[in-house]
Order: C-alpha cells, then sequence, then structure tokens
C-alpha cells in the first residue's frame, strides 16, 4: 500500500511540484496518475521511489515510513517496486535472460532460483523464445516487454511505469498497458503515469489527475475527462 498524507515538495531553487498532495493506492488496484507536463507526476514517483525526499507531510510505501526511513532500509523497500521506464533502460550489450539475471543477482538470487524464474516471467511477458537475443536486436515493443520482465524479476508487490508507452506507436502501445493490466489481474498493483489520452479511456481504471502540484480528480472508472 502507498499512502501520501498532506504531502508539499518544494526543490532547492524554490519551485513548489507538490502543494498538499493526499491520495492512497492499495494492494491490487491499478490506477493511472495523468496531468500536464511539469504538474509533479515524476515528483510523487520519485518521492515512493525515495529518489527524493517531501518537504513536509507523510509518506508510507509498502509498509515502509518513508519520513524517518533508515539508510539501511532503503534497499529492501526498493525491492518492494519494480520500475519501468519510458526509454527502457536495458543493458543494451547483454541478452534479454542477461538482464534479467543481472536484477536478479544484485538482490542476492542464486543460479537455481534465476534458472526456474526467468522462463516464467518471460512466458509471462510474451518472449518466451527471445531468451538468448541481445536486447538491441528487438523492437521497441519487445524491448519494453524485457523492461517489464526485469520489474517484475524480484517479484514486486508494486510496478510504476513512468510514461511506458511513450516510444511505441498506437498498437505496441496498446499491448503493453494490456500486459499491465494481465500483471495486475495476478496481483501486483499497477501505477502507470501516462499523457496518452486515448490509451487510458480505454481501460476502465481509476485516474488520479494532477494539475499544478495538486490532485484536481481522483475517479474510478478511468475517463480522463473534465481534464485538460
Ligand atoms: P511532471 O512529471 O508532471 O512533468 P515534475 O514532477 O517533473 O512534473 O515537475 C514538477 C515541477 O517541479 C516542475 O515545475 C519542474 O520544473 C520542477 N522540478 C522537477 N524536478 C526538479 C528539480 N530537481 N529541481 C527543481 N525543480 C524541479
Amino acid at each position: 500500500m502507498i499512502r501520501l498524507t498532506d504531502i508539499h515538495k518544494q526543490y532547492e531553487n524554490g519551485t513548489r511540484a507538490l502543494k498538499g498532495v493526499s491520495v492512497q493506492i492499495d494492494d491490487g488496484e491499478f490506477v493511472f496518475l495523468v496531468g500536464p507536463s511539469g504538474s509533479g507526476k515524476s515528483t510523487i514517483i520519485k518521492l515512493i521511489t525515495g529518489e527524493v525526499q517531501p518537504t513536509e507531510g507523510r509518506l508510507m510505501v509498502n509498509g515502509y515510513n518513508m519520513t524517518d526511513i533508515s539508510p539501511k532500509q532503503i534497499p529492501l523497500m526498493r525491492r518492494t517496486l519494480g520500475v519501468v521506464f519510458q526509454d527502457f533502460r536495458l543493458i543494451e550489450k547483454k541478452t534479454v535472460s542477461q538482464n534479467l539475471e543481472v536484477a536478479m543477482r544484485a538482490v542476492g538470487a542464486n543460479t537455481r532460483e534465476i534458472q526456474r524464474r526467468i522462463p516464467y516471467i518471460l512466458k509471462l511477458v510474451g518472449l518466451t523464445g527471445k531468451e538468448n537475443q541481445k536486447v538491441t536486436q528487438l523492437s521497441g515493443g519487445e524491448q519494453q516487454r524485457v523492461a517489464i520482465a526485469r520489474a517484475l524479476a524480484n517479484n514486486p508487490s508494486v510496478i510504476i511505469a513512468d510514461e511506458p508507452t511513450g516510444n511505441l506507436d498506437p498498437a505496441r502501445s496498446l499491448e503493453i498497458m494490456s500486459l499491465l493490466e494481465k500483471i495486475n489481474e495476478m496481483g501486483t498493483t499497477i501505477l502507470v503515469v501516462t499523457h496518452e489520452k486515448e490509451l487510458v479511456n480505454r481501460f476502465d481504471k481509476r485516474v488520479i489527475a494532477i494539475e499544478s502540484g495538486r490532485i484536481i480528480s481522483d475517479a474510478a472508472g478511468g475517463y480522463y475527462n473534465n481534464v485538460l
């Protein structure tokens, strides 16, 4: 569960990125976070991942109190999150399997666990047969599937996807969003930041809209209406 309580974030240069944001995302939810550029979406993501700290307010992430988390606990908290980016951020000279293996080794998984889990995850994301391909030899849609597979490798409770379809054509974007929906149906909480109105409107999900550092609507049944 992720809970922001009256969060304010002011950056060192004085920019007030968030002005009193309160929101709770329960385990198992699928949530779109939408809003214009500069509205504070990335700041919310970075607060959740622990990359930035709130100026004021309380923040809980999967049982960790982020306002007084110790440096030792940060890596443990991060293991509860899988993050997917617009630009994939894969290790380009490595294969599909190796990209997943690196993520699993980083948290101490052994060879047996790795050999058991990688085929399962690749099947889940529809990449069976691509294990030994270099990621640079894959299409954009396939690379994003690898990134999603890597995010899932350590079995996080939440996947955060920051503009995951920003570099993909509409058909590929729909496939990626449908894959995230399938992963959500299997129990993982999903938080997707996106600009893509049409895509949001095709999925019947909770939509949190933010503008100028404030939540301006939060409605189930996902329509990007009366916003923007
Ligand atoms: P979004 O993701 O919705 O585009 P951001 O959270 O990136 O919005 O930005 C919100 C506001 O905070 C913007 O005015 C942006 O310029 C500012 N901002 C973001 N990061 C920083 C930073 N590191 N230092 C100063 N200002 C920042």
